[in-house]
């Protein structure tokens, strides 16, 4: 699944962590976003899942007002170790620019309306709800928390948005 990571990039001229398996396939899913200066600056949500980073640039950054369906474009996998990289990616290179961790925190994927935090149970609802285009996630992060929803609308193309609940706030 790291191919295409892999391909993007020269780790003799990029700082970025090389592919790597390094899941342990217990514990909590984490999830982070990084805030990534590239030519257009972008926010890059991430979800563990399968041993990767499923992973999202997000043009205009995640609102906490649940009218806002920000534009969430998938992207290839990232290896796991991403989730804590900061740094330069040089001018030049693929995403060339300042990457620092905005937020990152645990995630839980939404059964019945509540976090599921069973690993495995939570892997396969993952699944199904990238399959199926429409993934419910409970975050707890520092700057996002509580319920969020992504929809798959056409080719890589997604909305990441926030649900009515007490972390979301419609003056942001
Ligand atoms: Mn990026």
């Amino acid at each position: 699944m790291l191919e295409q990571y892999r391909e993007k990039r020269d780790f003799k001229k990029t700082p970025e962590p090389a592919p790597a398996a390094s899941d342990t396939g217990e514990g909590p899913l984490v999830f982070v976003v990084q805030k990534h200066a590239a030519t257009q600056l972008h926010y890059d949500f991430r979800l563990q899942f399968d041993g990767v980073l499923k992973s999202w640039p997000v043009p205009k950054g995640p609102s906490l007002n649940p009218e806002d369906k920000r534009l969430a474009v998938m992207t290839e996998d990232h290896p796991l170790d991403y989730a804590t990289f900061e740094g330069v990616i040089p001018k030049g290179e693929y995403g060339g620019g300042q990457v620092i961790v905005w937020d990152c925190g645990i995630y839980a994927p939404e059964e019945h309306g509540k976090p599921c935090f069973d690993r495995a149970r939570a892997e396969k609802l993952v699944r199904k709800g990238i399959e199926n285009g429409k993934l419910g996630v409970f975050l707890q992060g520092h700057k996002l928390r509580g319920g969020w929803t992504l929809v798959h609308t056409e080719d890589k193309n997604w909305l990441f948005l926030k649900k009515e609940d007490s972390f979301a706030n419609a003056d942001h």
